[in-house]
């Protein structure tokens, strides 16, 4: 059987030295491959035009360039653009270009798993069969792919997209650090954000790690009772262990921490459940909270209206005493809102 080559792409300096000096090639050689590969976003070796044909013959024969194939891509009228690419054949996933009006924040919004792990009751990728955790190649190539698509370099990334990175931690810490590396991409590490629907096992290690990168908790239901009724999640990890974690955050880390609230009517709205969500982020101090109005209108909830949502915001900003945002929802008009990466084009198709 013939040997799988290396797969370049995904792999950290030291890795691509280990490479580089099991086949013979000079030691500096690695470096040139790794700010090649992720500084210049090179996608096949004869982009190394300093190589000499040579060295670029031993090193095709040996590793490979694999790319992420694009599938669709839906243009939202707010500039919102969203890609589908296959990783591996029949496996899809979804990554969303977000630029804000001026241009000035450009976001990629990337997935972690193919389909999801968890099965949030208000979120459509939980709709989808799971087909396993990325490579960190296939992470990070989704930023690759879209930049080269878009024509231009995206500013922050938000792992946001589909599943959890938490039941992917591994690739998804090694490709938020080759982000991070100025040798690479040359993120500042408050521009990428990793998020968890509350896997408290992955938040300790995030914790123990000293992992430097923005980090956001979907919090979504402020009731230990009720809480695993939407979020499938909470049954292994229960609340009250995701806040006590998420004040060892703000406390070990000295940093602050987001969370997500989705607002459903009738469910986790309401005097009470104000109430509650303002005892947790008096409680965990550190933190604010971006509420994200229902996207779906493919479960059996409803978006809530502006007032609805105006006066759950108003509340809190008067009682919580941490920042309160409202976040926007781009791409809702191609399904490319929080919530409704389901692979799917139209609303239509999502009905059938
Ligand atoms: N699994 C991780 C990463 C996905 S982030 C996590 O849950 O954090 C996706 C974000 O979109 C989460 O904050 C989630 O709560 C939110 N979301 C999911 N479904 C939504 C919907 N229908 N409307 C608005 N936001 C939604």
């Amino acid at each position: 059987m013939k040997e799988e080559k290396f797969i370049l792409k995904g792999k950290r300096l030291e890795e691509i030295q280990d490479f580089c000096k099991s086949i013979g090639v000079e030691a500096f050689r690695a470096k040139q491959l790794y700010t090649g590969i992720y500084k210049n976003r090179y996608t096949s070796i004869s982009q190394f035009t300093t190589f000499s044909k040579e060295l670029i013959a031993k090193i095709s024969e040996n590793a490979e360039f694999p790319e992420i194939q694009l599938g669709r891509q839906l243009i939202s009228k707010d500039g919102t653009r969203k890609f589908t690419f296959e990783v591996e054949p029949g496996k899809e996933i979804e990554t969303v270009w977000i630029p804000t009006a001026d241009e000035e924040r450009k976001t990629i919004c990337i997935s972690s798993q193919v389909g999801c792990t968890l099965n949030c009751a208000f979120c459509a990728t939980g709709l989808l069969e799971y087909k396993g955790n990325l490579h960190a190649w296939q992470i990070l190539d989704q930023i690759i792919q879209v930049e080269k698509i878009v024509g231009d370099r995206a500013t922050n990334i938000v792992f946001m997209g589909m599943g959890e990175p938490m039941h992917n931690y591994f690739s998804v810490m090694k490709a938020a650090h080759i982000l991070h590396d100025k040798d690479a991409f040359g993120l500042g590490a408050k521009r990428i954000t990793i998020s968890t629907a509350g896997v408290v096992t992955g938040i300790t290690r995030f914790i123990e790690n000293k992992e430097p990168f923005n980090f956001a908790i979907s919090l979504n239901h402020p009731n230990p009772n009720t809480r695993h009724t939407i979020m499938d999640v909470n049954v292994k990890h229960p609340l009250e262990k995701l806040l006590a974690v998420a004040r060892k955050f703000t406390q070990d880390l000295d940093r602050m921490i987001t969370f997500e609230y989705v607002l459903i009517p009738d469910v986790n709205m309401g005097r009470e459940n104000a109430d509650r969500l303002v005892k947790i982020a008096r409680s965990v101090n550190k933190c604010k909270i971006n509420v994200i109005p229902l996207n779906t209108d493919f479960t059996q909830w409803r978006r809530p209206t502006e007032d609805e949502v105006g006066e759950f915001v108003s509340y809190l900003r008067a009682k919580a005493g941490v920042p309160i945002l409202n976040r926007q929802s781009p791409g809702r008009d191609i399904n490319g809102a929080c919530g409704m990466l389901a692979l799917k084009g139209t609303r239509k198709e999502v009905e059938v």
